[in-house]
């Protein structure tokens, strides 16, 4: 039987399991701001749960309870934490099949797709194990007569992260990950569309030993941002998101005297040239461009197909298509789900409308497809736009979908020219066999992350992800290395032991010579 919560408590046992509440100093704190949002089951197209939606008040509690718990937290010795970062990754290792469940119940994606999520985050986690080697400072010693300088790492407060439909674990994980290692507290604002997930890791978090108050989550939609934005307790912001949110975030944020990355959307291109093994570039376009139904901010979306590559290639995916099982997660088969919502569905569909209008091929129409006909599901079948060019709509935005473009160009000359022409410079990639070819791209291509015959280049977690352009804004890069520079600042410290009686008064500006 559902259980109905009474508004404003804090009783994980009167919480109701039809609607996500907030997590809020190691406990479920029912919403009170008479606002929530509906949760959908993208493959059935109907509303599962409901989800709270924070006010001003209800952030500022969470940012309380981060804050409270901030100075034990930061004082925690790096071996006890270190391991509890230990427990997390094995709890979260041990559950990740619960925790798929609910990304596939809320997202969409299938079983397979939402373990492989859970893999990448889970490469974060372990990461942030090596905290005490991370956080190490430098130490030069005699720098003056009996002086030594030396630098540590400190961790910045409360810090919040706010995150996208497209990776409700992963993307988290990217971003709390360091963010506690290093002795922050954390708020995490997920995306209203499934929100699930991050509740599930907040009881895994409490489970492995967080202590409450260091891992809170607040839900909601632009009142919840706004109000951490806002917040003069709150003193960085990790996001991912799309790019005009992104831009917003960077300002108001930054403006507010926050340090903040900011990471936007995307529109990734592979590169094809002449010499390349066709057959490896068709399975690398079309693994990355339908996977996750295209809804990766790292999805190949355009394929550059350069001279004599153009036609043997849109045939080898074309003869792909046909095999890609489309179907819900709980069927074992299917190897791509639904889009995240009805209408995101529809708008990536109608460039199935407008990319024809303008001139394009549309080579396989993902509308054709029986789920996409008949299911209540948020279904649309692959769809494959050739002969697209850079003025048509649907090269000018970020799809996010199940549609995989082809630009035919003459010369690897013009291929770079339209990455690096495009306001976007997430990920990119090139297949060829010759090392020179590949090694000039690289050198050259205005992208922050680079495949060379690998379509998808996610970074490992010791190095760190980020796009160029108006895929980031900000400067630092999130996760690895760059995510422990975020979330630290530094301290210099000059020292000097003298022994009593030597001191004497001198008004002169302090010289080590
Ligand atoms: P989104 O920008 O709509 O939402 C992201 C977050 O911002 C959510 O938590 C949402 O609640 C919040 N938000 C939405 N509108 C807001 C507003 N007006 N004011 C304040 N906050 C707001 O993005 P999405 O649709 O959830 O995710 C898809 C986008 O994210 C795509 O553009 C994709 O490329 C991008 N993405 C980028 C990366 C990357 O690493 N660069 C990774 C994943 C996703």
């Amino acid at each position: 039987m559902t259980q109905v919560a009474e508004p404003g408590s804090i009783d994980v046992a009167t919480a109701s399991p039809t609607t996500v509440s907030h997590w809020i100093g190691g406990r479920i704190v029912v919403g009170t701001s008479g606002r929530q949002g509906p949760v959908y089951d993208p493959a059935i197209g109907l509303q599962t749960r409901s989800v709270d939606f924070a006010s001003i008040d209800e952030v500022g509690a969470a940012v309380a309870a981060a804050k409270a718990a901030f100075p034990g937290w930061r004082a925690t010795s790096l071996s006890k934490r270190t391991d509890i970062m230990f427990r997390i990754r094995n709890i979260v290792e041990a559950r990740r099949t619960e925790l798929a469940a609910h990304l596939t119940a809320e997202h969409g994606k299938v079983p397979s797709d939402a373990l492989g999520e859970i893999a990448r985050g889970l490469e974060n986690l372990e990461f942030a194990c090596g905290i005490p080697s991370l956080i190490k400072g430098g130490f030069s010693e005699q720098v003056s007569g009996g002086v030594d300088v030396y630098q540590i790492r400190q961790p910045l407060g409360v810090v919040a992260g706010i995150t996208p439909f497209n990776f409700p674990a992963m993307v988290p994980m990217w971003m709390f990950a360091t963010a506690i290692a290093a002795g922050n507290t954390f708020i995490l604002k997920p995306s209203e569309k499934d929100p699930s997930a991050a509740n599930f890791m907040a009881e895994l978090l409490h489970e492995a030993g967080v202590p409450d108050g260091v891992f809170n989550v607040v839900h909601g939609d632009k009142v919840a941002v706004d109000a951490i934005l806002e917040h003069p307790d709150i003193a960085a912001v990790s996001f991912v998101g799309s790019t005009p949110i992104a831009r917003y975030i960077y300002e108001t944020g930054t403006r507010n005297g926050k340090r903040v990355q900011a990471l936007g959307g995307a529109k990734n291109h592979m590169i094809v040239l002449p010499d390349a093994d066709i057959d490896a570039a068709a399975d690398a376009a079309v693994s990355a461009a339908y996977g996750s139904a295209g809804e990766r901010c790292m999805a190949v979306s355009v394929v550059v197909a350069v001279g004599e590559s153009a036609d043997p290639l849109v045939e080898a995916i074309k003869t792909r298509l046909p095999r890609i099982k489309v179907g819900p997660g709980t069927d074992p088969e299917s190897e791509m789900g639904p889009l995240v919502t009805r209408e995101h569905r529809d708008k990536v569909a109608s460039y199935l409308d407008s990319g024809p209008a303008q001139g394009a091929d549309l080579v396989v129409d993902g509308r054709q497809h029986v789920l996409y006909q008949e299911a209540t599901g948020f279904f649309l079948g692959v769809s494959l736009l050739d002969r697209v060019s850079p003025e048509m709509e649907c090269y000018r935005n970020e799809i996010f979908g199940p549609v995989l473009e082809i630009i035919r160009v003459p010369t690897y000359t013009e291929a770079v020219g339209l990455i690096n022409d495009n306001p976007y410079g997430n990920g990119t990639a090139i297949f060829t066999r010759d090392g020179g070819a590949a090694r000039q791209f690289q050198f050259e291509v205005n992208a922050g992350m680079v495949g060379i015959n690998v379509p998808i280049p996610v970074p490992v977690a010791y190095y760190s992800f980020g796009g160029w352009k108006n895929s980031l804004f900000g400067d630092l890069h999130m996760y690895g290395p760059e995510g422990v520079q975020f979330y630290t600042r530094a301290k210099i410290v000059t020292s000097r032991w003298p022994d009593p009686g030597t001191s004497k008064v001198d008004l002169g500006f302090p010289r080590t010579r």
